[in-house]
């Protein structure tokens, strides 16, 4: 079987227009198709449907092989987005994890559907059709997975898995992330080193995960694309995240449909 890789470029809006173009740049100049994880609502002052010049580019580089990915909403939750004071142990580890990016991680099923339609809407509206859903942070509480198994969307992932939304089967893909503007930053670095080292040795799909402010940090970007190069030069295929559902969950559910 093939040794793959999936970069994905989290948090590409508008309001992150100049580095997510800067990413894809220099993907392109590696020959690497990514998964763009897209916030469609308000995020930072500005949303999807008022930036008709943001989805031009988007559709340039989608017909180019990349791929659009529904990433939440408006990327925070909505506690944080009302500052409430409330504040339970689940929402202090969402908030750790995610450090306000948790949109996902308290919804009922209800709530998480109502989300994720109006983000598919959306992204329909302006002309993507999506399969996949990452939550920011990638935490998705239980109704967030209920919510997306009836959502019609194809697949779905967290930090190590993913899950095919058909059969909500999984398989075990590790993700590097680092977090930028953090203390953890330069270990951060060591760990994506690390971590595409550990699997460009032995053989296993693993998955990359850029932000736009990695590309403030020299030793963030320079990390991230060292492992980009060496996934490559050691022959594993860079597919987005359909490419590699495709691979691992989809020949078999076309298969038997089929027979
Ligand atoms: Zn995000």
């Amino acid at each position: 079987m093939k040794n793959r890789f999936v970069v994905s470029v989290h948090d590409v809006a508008p309001s992150t227009a100049e580095a997510s173009r800067r990413w894809v740049e220099i993907l392109d100049s590696l020959r690497i198709k990514s998964s763009l994880l897209v916030v469609p609502g308000r995020w930072r002052g500005r949303d999807l449907r008022s930036n008709p010049s943001f989805v031009a580019w988007l559709k340039e580089v989608s017909a180019n092989g990349h791929e659009v990915v529904l990433h939440g909403w408006e990327h925070a939750s909505a506690s944080a987005r009302s500052a409430s004071t409330t504040s339970t142990t689940r929402d202090r580890f969402g908030r750790l994890m995610a450090r306000g990016c948790q949109e996902f991680w308290n919804l009922d099923e209800d709530d998480a559907r109502a989300l994720i339609e109006r983000g598919v809407e959306t992204l329909f509206d302006v002309g993507f059709d999506v399969r996949g859903f990452v939550a920011p942070g990638w935490l998705m509480s239980e109704g967030t997975h209920r919510a997306l198994r009836a959502s019609g969307l194809t697949y779905t992932c967290d930090h190590t898995r993913l899950i095919d939304l058909t059969s909500y089967r999984a398989r075990r893909m590790l993700t590097t992330s680092q977090r930028p503007n953090s203390v953890l930053s330069v270990p951060g670095a060591i760990v994506t080193s690390a971590i595409a080292g550990v699997h460009v040795r032995t053989g296993r799909s693993f998955r990359i995960a850029l932000h736009p402010e990695d590309l403030g940090s020299a030793r963030l970007r320079n990390s991230n694309i060292a492992a980009c190069q060496r996934a490559v030069t050691n022959g594993f295929e860079s597919n987005t995240y359909f490419q590699a559902w495709y691979s691992l969950f989809g020949r078999h559910s076309i298969r038997s449909e089929r027979s």
